[in-house]
């Protein structure tokens, strides 16, 4: 019998917002790889950034992946003979192998101030260079380091990257890779904060937790380069790579949430099956050996074989996932357990219970709940121009109101009624709209009714990801935003207050 060597593939997401699916994506590939293999699958968590990580995120994340059935083998909340696997939690380990690399003279202190920085990089950009450090505080004798880290001196170390010819490394799907040095920037490894960058950690990490094969997103590639240097300045081997083609919209641009939507949640929310998500991630640039698009992760890894990946960005279509889950319903769901799954999908989440206090208040009979609150229960509304002519707004102004929610709604920290309100109230202020006027068309794209239970609420309880696609679909309703009409629209938003 042949025994494979031992596989160890990971997924390592940053904490930093909601779940996506680029990374249950890049999370399937990684488990089927190590699976197929009788390898293990590990999670580690890449909090480094300390402004933007939060635990929320962790955990939404962890469940998301959960609920898809992508599970690991090791990883923060599981433990596991590497751990810790939350980046947080093993400063030390960066700070010794840091040290390292400084005793070797693969990195340097530098000590240049964000305004030195800036101002070369505004020159750089002047002369139409690579913008990149420039070595400035390479020049500095060990007795001038070690004076301005006495006198405690804010600093950042780098890594050394060499000052000619090209880099080479292997992928797995696209072969050798050339990358001249020179459009290598001498990366920062330590923040003056003390906290490593990615790429340190990364390694380390990688290297520690005895990783085979870094599978990961192509957006990762012009990393390499550092990534190797640094594995030869520690001496270690570096994992094999894989970098795997970027998810896009039907228009073929970078899958991104103003075409898509792209949190895991929306799909959970909005009633698709976890397999058939899964499943269709799956046929994101991988086909079945018979090119069935219909299977089971079980089949997945049952056929799964890298080298069947095509490199030409595949394209994430709502439309086609739609089917594909309906096909999912039909084929694969009998009767009682297409109750059983419903049944629990409409009380998921505590979404019901949100609801049962706005609810409670406007009827007299069980009879009477469905018809105000469907549209919690629904995913888009359909919608025409009828629905906003009542409204007192002109339609190019509740168009205009439509966008500027959805653009502030966008930016707020934290999903929560207080904030939903301050932004959409402040909002309706300072277009010195009366806020009823304001509301009305945000009620219509929301619940496609004149009146439900109030537009925060409803709002709050949908969700940024629903909340986000109807107002989408209520201001294509209205005719949509032209490019120009955008920019002007852009304009005027920057300059409320
Ligand atoms: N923390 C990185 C991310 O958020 C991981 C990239 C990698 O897999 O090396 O995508």
């Amino acid at each position: 019998m042949k025994v494979s060597p031992l596989v160890r593939t990971r997924i390592a997401p940053s904490p930093t917002g909601d779940p996506h699916v680029g990374t249950a994506y890049i999370a399937l590939f990684n488990l089927c790889f190590a699976r197929q293999h009788q390898g293990q699958f590990i999670l580690r968590i890449e909090d480094t950034d300390q402004t933007r990580s939060t635990r929320e995120s962790e955990q939404a994340i962890l469940d998301a992946l959960s609920w898809m059935g992508l599970q690991w083998d090791e990883g923060p909340d599981i433990g596991g003979p590497f751990a810790p696997y939350r980046q947080s939690e093993r400063k030390t380990i960066y700070h010794n192998h840091l040290k390292t690399l400084l005793d070797k003279g693969h990195a340097f202190h530098c000590f240049c101030s964000s305004e030195r920085l800036d101002a070369l990089r505004k020159t750089q950009m002047e002369q139409q260079k690579n913008p990149g450090y420039d070595g400035f505080c390479l020049t500095l004798s060990d007795e001038e380091v070690k004076q301005k880290l006495a006198a405690g001196e804010s600093s950042v170390v780098r890594m050394k990257i060499p000052e000619s010819g090209q880099c080479q490394f292997e992928d797995m799907l696209r072969g050798t890779i050339c990358i001249d040095w020179s459009q290598i920037d001498m990366q920062v490894l330590m923040k003056a904060d003390g906290m490593p960058t990615y790429h340190l950690a990364n390694v380390v990490d990688d290297h520690l937790m005895e990783i085979t094969h870094v599978i990961r997103g192509e957006e990762w590639i012009s990393s390499a380069p550092k990534h190797q240097l640094l594995y030869q300045y520690f001496g270690w081997q570096m994992p094999v790579l894989c970098h795997m083609p970027l998810l896009r919209n039907p228009d073929k641009s970078k899958l991104s949430k103003r075409k898509n939507p792209t949190g895991i949640n929306y799909y959970k929310r909005a009633g698709f099956l976890p397999e058939a998500l899964t499943n269709y991630l799956g046929r994101m640039g991988w086909s079945m050996p018979d090119e069935r698009e219909k299977f089971s992760l079980e089949d997945m890894i049952y056929n799964f074989d890298l080298k069947r990946i095509t490199l030409g960005g595949p394209i994430f279509d709502l439309e086609k996932l739609s089917w594909l889950n309906g096909t999912w319903i039909r084929e694969s769901l009998s009767d009682e357990q297409f109750g059983e799954r419903f049944k629990n999908w409409l009380m998921d989440d505590g979404n019901l219970q949100k609801l049962i206090p706005h609810v409670k208040e406007r009827v007299e009979t069980f009879g009477q709940v469905a018809e105000l609150c469907v549209y919690f229960f629904q995913d888009r509304i359909t919608l025409t121009e009828q629905h906003f002519t009542d409204n007192k707004l002109d339609l190019e102004t509740q168009k205009k109101v439509l966008q500027f929610s959805l653009w502030r709604l966008e930016n707020l920290e934290k999903w929560q009624r207080e904030a939903i309100e301050t932004a959409t109230f402040s909002l309706a202020q300072s277009l010195d709209i009366k806020i009823r006027d304001f509301v009305a068309p945000l009620f219509v794209a929301l619940s496609g009714r004149k009146s439900a239970i109030s537009v925060i609420e409803s709002m709050e309880i949908l969700g940024l990801d629903i909340t986000r696609i109807r107002l989408r679909d209520a201001i294509e309703v209205l005719g949509g935003i032209s490019k120009k009409g955008a920019k002007n629209l852009e304009k005027e938003f920057a300059s409320l207050v």
